[in-house]
């Protein structure tokens, strides 16, 4: 039995676009050259590439659900090119290097994406802040700091009263700006690269998958009004991986959650007093994500769960208390604003694993797989994706290279009922000592 993405319906992103187009779904027998599972950023880029790679072959995405409906059309939209905060505690500066320059290589594919095809996504370079809202915080910060010097990266301290300026609140201490970062309305920039894939990647969505069987050279991937037959699959699937039986006891599902308001007005935006589309990550890990977008809406990201059935681990008693959590987050920060409500509250699945590794390579004859971004997927994603069609036509390139060397094997988890109790309380413990910078 395959378990599939329960993606509640509330993501403010994926609400704010117009009408998707009518959906095409998987029916009948559709013979492939490559079949293609998950139509988030790491499958959408696996079958662009693989498209370049082979204008002829005949390649099928297919997704269990519209495209940008699942994590990666309701993130916070931060598209980042220095390492997660694990990798860059690496004690190989090449190890860093690597990740840098594969992140900035999917920024840079993205990038000619969205000006290629004109993609309305609120697409821009507007770097990051990395906030400290107390003691702790600037701790992390000092250490963010010595990383970034270490790695020879650009960086700036923001003192307090610049930073009020530009956040509109006097929350934070200070922050470090780092320029290479990109912003964008994920759910739009997924649909809108969803609309554009080359002629021959077709695109087959609300069309779970239910089980993949092997036969006579090809890959069926079995669906309920249909299947694919393929002899090479990509595996874009993220955390439900596992649910196919690979990477089994590697992954771990954990769902984060955002709430955002509806747009300022031009009152509220005065007395806000700050200005238009930034994004600042917390200084401490667990602390929360803020963005003010373009369209003048405000953005708090915090809180985890550990999720074994994904969606369906959350009720709606959890709901309340994580949108109450948020509420406090937004009028600790914005009290002048406290008539401004939330109009969306939503969650994503992602895949962490133990040792922070990430998957990419080969899971056995012709399935390869990108899985586990440790929760920052925009940019591993779409490179991860590319490269992996590169290694399933047998393309070479450095880059390939390099991916290789900075992924591995995600480390086993012990089993339940330990891994569910450690998990629980690592959040809840990571939770206590960061309610200062919540
Ligand atoms: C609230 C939140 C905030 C985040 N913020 C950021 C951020 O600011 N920046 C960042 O880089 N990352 C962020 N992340 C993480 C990021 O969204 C993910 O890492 C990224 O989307 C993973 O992309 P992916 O393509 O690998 O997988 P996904 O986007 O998860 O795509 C997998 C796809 O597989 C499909 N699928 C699964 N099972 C089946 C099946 N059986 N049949 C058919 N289809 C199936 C799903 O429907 C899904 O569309 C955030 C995540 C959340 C939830």
């Amino acid at each position: 039995m395959i378990n599939l993405p329960k993606d509640d319906y509330s993501c403010g992103w994926y609400q704010a676009l117009p009408p998707a187009a009518p959906v095409k779904r998987l029916k009948g027998v559709q013979k492939a050259d490559y079949a293609v599972l998950g139509a988030g950023f790491a499958g959408l880029a696996a079958a662009r590439r693989l498209a370049e790679h082979h204008p002829q072959a005949r390649i099928l995405l297919v997704d269990a659900q519209r495209a940008a409906e699942g994590a990666s059309g309701r993130n916070s939209g931060f598209v980042i090119d220095l390492p997660h905060k694990f990798a860059l505690e690496h004690p190989d500066p090449a190890h860093k290097q690597k990740l840098l320059g594969l992140n900035r290589s999917a920024i840079a594919q993205l990038d000619g994406l969205v000006q290629r095809h004109g993609i309305d996504c609120q697409w821009s370079a507007v770097g990051k802040y990395q906030g400290a809202v107390g003691e702790r915080g600037e701790a992390f910060l000092d250490h963010f700091e010595h990383l970034m010097k270490d790695l020879g990266e650009p960086y700036r301290k923001v003192e307090h009263g610049e930073l009020s300026a530009v956040l509109g609140t006097s929350y934070y201490r200070r922050a470090i700006f780092t320029p290479g970062g990109y912003l964008m309305q994920p759910a739009a920039l997924v649909r809108g690269m969803a609309e554009n894939l080359p002629d021959n990647v077709e695109l087959l969505e609300q069309s779970p998958i239910r089980s993949l069987q092997q036969e006579g050279g090809n890959w069926r991937l079995l669906g309920d009004e249909g299947e694919i037959q393929a002899p090479t699959l990509l595996l874009g699937t993220s955390i439900f991986t596992r649910e196919f039986g690979y990477l089994k006891n590697r992954l771990l599902p954990v769902m984060t959650f955002a709430s955002w308001t509806r747009p300022l007005t031009d009152a509220e935006l005065a007395r806000y007093g700050g200005q238009l589309n930034w994004g600042l990550t917390p200084a401490d890990h667990a602390g929360t994500t803020l963005r003010m977008t373009a369209d003048r809406r405000i953005l708090i990201r915090n809180s985890y769960k550990h999720v074994p059935r994904y969606g369906g681990s959350i009720n709606d008693g959890m709901r309340q208390r994580i949108q109450a959590d948020h509420r406090q987050a937004f009028l600790a920060r914005y009290p002048d604003l406290a008539e401004v409500p939330f109009t969306h509250t939503w969650g994503g699945v992602y895949a962490i694993s133990r040792n922070f590794t990430n998957f990419f390579g080969q899971l056995e004859d012709g399935v390869y797989a990108s899985a586990c971004d440790n929760g920052v997927g925009a940019a591993w994603g779409t490179i991860s994706g590319s490269l992996l069609a590169d290694l399933a036509v047998g393309a070479e390139s450095a880059q390939l290279r390099d991916i290789q060397q900075v992924t591995g094997m995600p480390s086993l988890n012990p089993p339940e009922p330990f891994l569910g109790l450690g998990v629980r309380s690592r959040i809840a413990l990571a939770k206590w000592h960061s309610r200062s910078e919540l």
